[in-house]
């Protein structure tokens, strides 16, 4: 089966990754391949300080993506010689000061209440664990279960991948190599049941047995079959920064951090993610202000936090600042599923603030999906829990997402 991929964030370079696996020949088009939002992210596999209160959906989908990582690192890993930014070095939950820190009591009580896995740490210890933070921090919680991977490097690795002739023996009945397409799709045209074309703005037409729509932000302005896709979907962008040690990293001198903090800081929030080259992600700021550049007061004040909590990064070298929108659904979930119109067609965007954590889940999903596979039930649950038909937008109560059929489930095509 021919299945072209629409965008190659960090959801179509998975999907595509587990619909060659499937053995599936995969096109894959994009200008600007892992250029999104997931070139912004700071890549926090963090379900357990990701989780709110009122997330009761949302949750279990965030730890089940977690333990989708290690396989996923390991197959790529195997694959290529490239590194995958994996790094298992869970999360400390930090307070300022005392009323920070009964926030971050709060939020550890949700967690709690989810049974996930959180301590309570003492001064001492969050000095012995992280020596170089601010002897003044209130207290805080450790997460030890929660990891990260560097988006950009992982997307790098993901490409290599895709890219090279793999051995069955080691791969059984891997797709041929992808061929990638550096141009953006306008619109898909075709029968419902296709096969479809997809046409792009190099006036290239390419015919599909099956599609993935996984163009993040993108997916609100394409068209033909896709022209009433209608996915509810607002830009909420973020600012973050990459700090450098002016010294690096090596045998000699360590880092200054090993775990990610996330701190509450004045009623702010901050995180520091502590790559394994010494390298000090800080992150970010939520605006809904429609503002595609940098925010210079968001920026500010990200600074401003991050070397309150670990005052050694004002020596830090600034190598780089992006800011960019991430693709939010009105509850945070993912949207996974067949269009019901064309269901050859598989919708798998809207990762919202959590996409890098759950791109391996959304994608061995949709990818088994579109493939007619039956599912566990555990995982019908899930893909049921991103079905796109779940919001009833009160704008087009009719379109083609919301009309009345079989939960996601139960689509084994
Ligand atoms: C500042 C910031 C920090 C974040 N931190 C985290 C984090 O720590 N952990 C986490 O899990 N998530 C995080 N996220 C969220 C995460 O980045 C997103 O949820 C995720 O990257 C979405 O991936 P995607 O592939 O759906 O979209 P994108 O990464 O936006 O990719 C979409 C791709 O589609 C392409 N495209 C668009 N239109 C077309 C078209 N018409 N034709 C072809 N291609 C097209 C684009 O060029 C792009 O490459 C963060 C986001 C931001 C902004």
């Amino acid at each position: 089966m021919h299945v072209v991929v629409l965008g190659a964030g960090i959801v179509g370079l998975q999907s595509a990754w587990h619909l060659r696996l499937k053995g599936h020949r995969v096109t894959v088009c994009d200008p600007d391949v892992a250029g999104g939002a997931t070139y912004a992210a700071a890549g926090m596999l963090a379900p357990v300080s990701e989780v709110q209160f009122g997330q009761e959906r949302l949750y279990p989908l965030l730890v089940a993506a977690r333990r989708e990582y290690p396989r996923l690192v390991e197959e790529v890993g195997r694959a290529t010689d490239l590194p995958t930014g994996f790094l298992d070095n869970g999360t400390l939950l930090i307070g300022g000061d005392r009323s920070d820190l009964e926030r971050v009591r709060d939020h550890a009580r949700v967690h709690t209440e989810y049974g996930l896995n959180i301590q309570r740490l003492a001064t001492q210890e969050i000095q012995q664990r992280e020596p170089f933070l601010n002897a003044r921090i209130a207290g805080g919680f450790a997460a030890p279960d929660d990891a990260q991977v560097d988006p950009r490097v992982l997307c790098v690795a993901l490409r290599d991948a895709l890219s090279r002739e793999l051995d069955p023996t080691e791969f059984p009945g891997v797709g041929p190599a992808v061929e990638w397409v550096a141009e953006r799709v306008e619109r898909v045209t075709g029968s419902a049941d296709g096969p479809y074309a997809v046409h792009t703005d190099g006036g290239t037409e390419w015919a599909a047995d099956r599609v993935v729509v996984a163009c993040g932000m993108g997916c609100t302005s394409l068209n033909g079959i896709l022209s009433d896709l209608s996915l509810d979907l607002r830009p909420v962008y973020g600012d973050i920064l990459r700090l450098r040690p002016r010294d690096p990293v090596g045998a000699d001198r360590k880092p200054v951090l090993s775990s990610t903090i996330r701190a509450t800081i004045l009623g702010r929030q901050v995180y520091l993610v502590p790559r394994d080259d010494g390298e000090i992600v800080v992150g970010a700021t939520v605006r809904e202000d429609g503002l595609d550049g940098i925010h210079a007061g968001g920026v500010h004040e990200l600074l401003e936090d991050a070397i309150t909590v670990l005052p050694a990064l004002r020596h830090f070298e600034i190598a780089d600042i992006t800011a960019r929108a991430r693709p939010v659904s009105p509850d945070d979930i993912p949207y996974v599923g067949l269009i019901p119109k064309a269901p050859g067609i598989l919708v798998s965007a809207g990762y919202s603030r959590h996409g890098i954590l759950l791109a391996p889940l959304g994608a061995r999903l949709g990818a088994a999906l579109l493939s007619g596979e039956t599912l566990s039930s555990e995982d019908a649950e899930l893909l049921a829990a991103m079905n796109p038909g779940r919001i009833e937008r009160e704008a087009a109560p009719n379109h083609s997402l919301t009309q009345k059929g079989p939960a996601n489930g139960n689509h084994h095509r």
